[in-house]
């Protein structure tokens, strides 16, 4: 197979977390294009992903779930779900990911439960029941996670981000430890900081986001298609040795 082909991705199903918009949607995209239908995973429907995804002559197939809320049968019936409809899954990416701004001093239960739970606890389980689809298919899998910049580093005022963010890189090395002998990768993309509606409170901050731009040796904030390139390595033959490694796609912020 030529280089090319190893990153070509027909025939594969991927499971996109948090498609509607931002990052998801730039990596549902990513991997359409390079050859993927896509199942994409909200709490919000997904109209204009399902189009742009169409477009490009790959199926879609939308499944409204709060996965805040979910719980790993909930999660293990989505798989269900996705087999009955596509016939088989390859790909999962786990980028459904909340972020809650306040002071650690103040922070409340609810704004650590919540983002504990998407951001690492149905990361888990639901790359849980996908290993297991792998493991019954008895064929290769990948699993991308998104981590973030705050799983190298501390922040300012996001504790319970922090906390997932760093929790993603961990699992992400403790799961590939596990499942590589059944030829199953499993990675992490850090994003830094990226043009998206999470951010959209730092970049409204005029202070903030200058800080922030002039620190970005690239000398601009991310796009959802950074990080479809290295969603689309990842999940293809060319990423086959490497197992359970986060890679930063930050314009060089973790290198300043
Ligand atoms: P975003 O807010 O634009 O998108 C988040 C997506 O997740 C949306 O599609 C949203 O509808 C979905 N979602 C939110 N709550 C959900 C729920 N309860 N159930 C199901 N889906 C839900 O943010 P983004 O920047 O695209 O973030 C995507 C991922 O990338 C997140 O994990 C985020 O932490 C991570 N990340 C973002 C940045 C950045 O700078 N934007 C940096 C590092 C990491």
């Amino acid at each position: 197979m030529s280089m090319i082909d190893r990153f070509r991705l027909e025939q594969k199903v991927a499971i996109v977390t948090g498609a509607s918009t931002g990052l998801g949607q730039g990596m549902a995209l990513g991997l359409a294009d390079a050859g993927a239908d896509i199942v994409g995973i909200d709490y919000v429907q997904m109209d204009g992903t399902k189009e742009m995804v169409e477009k490009l002559g790959r199926q879609f197939h939308g499944i409204v779930a709060d996965l805040i809320k979910i719980t790993p049968d909930g999660l293990e019936a989505i798989v269900a779900d996705v087999v009955q409809k596509m016939g088989h899954v390859d790909i999962l990416v786990n980028n459904a990911g909340i972020i809650r701004r306040q002071d650690a001093i103040d922070f409340s239960e609810q704004n650590w439960d919540d983002v504990i739970n998407i951001n690492i606890k149905t990361v888990f389980f639901f790359s849980q029941a996908v290993a297991k689809q792998f493991i019954r298919q008895n064929t290769a899998g990948k699993i991308i996670n998104i981590a973030s910049m705050l799983s190298f580093q501390g922040g300012i005022r996001v504790p319970s981000y922090t906390a997932s963010k760093s929790a993603v890189k961990g699992i992400t090395m403790a799961l590939a430890n596990e499942w590589a002998t059944h030829n199953i990768n499993v990675n992490a993309i850090a994003p830094g900081y990226m043009a998206t509606n999470n951010t959209k409170q730092l970049r409204d901050d005029e202070v903030r986001a200058n800080q922030i731009l002039e620190r970005i040796p690239a000398g601009r904030w991310g796009l959802p298609e950074d990080v479809a390139g290295a969603c689309v390595f990842l999940a293809g033959d060319n990423a086959q040795y490497i197992n359970g490694y986060t890679v930063a796609v930050d314009g060089g912020w973790l290198a300043r």
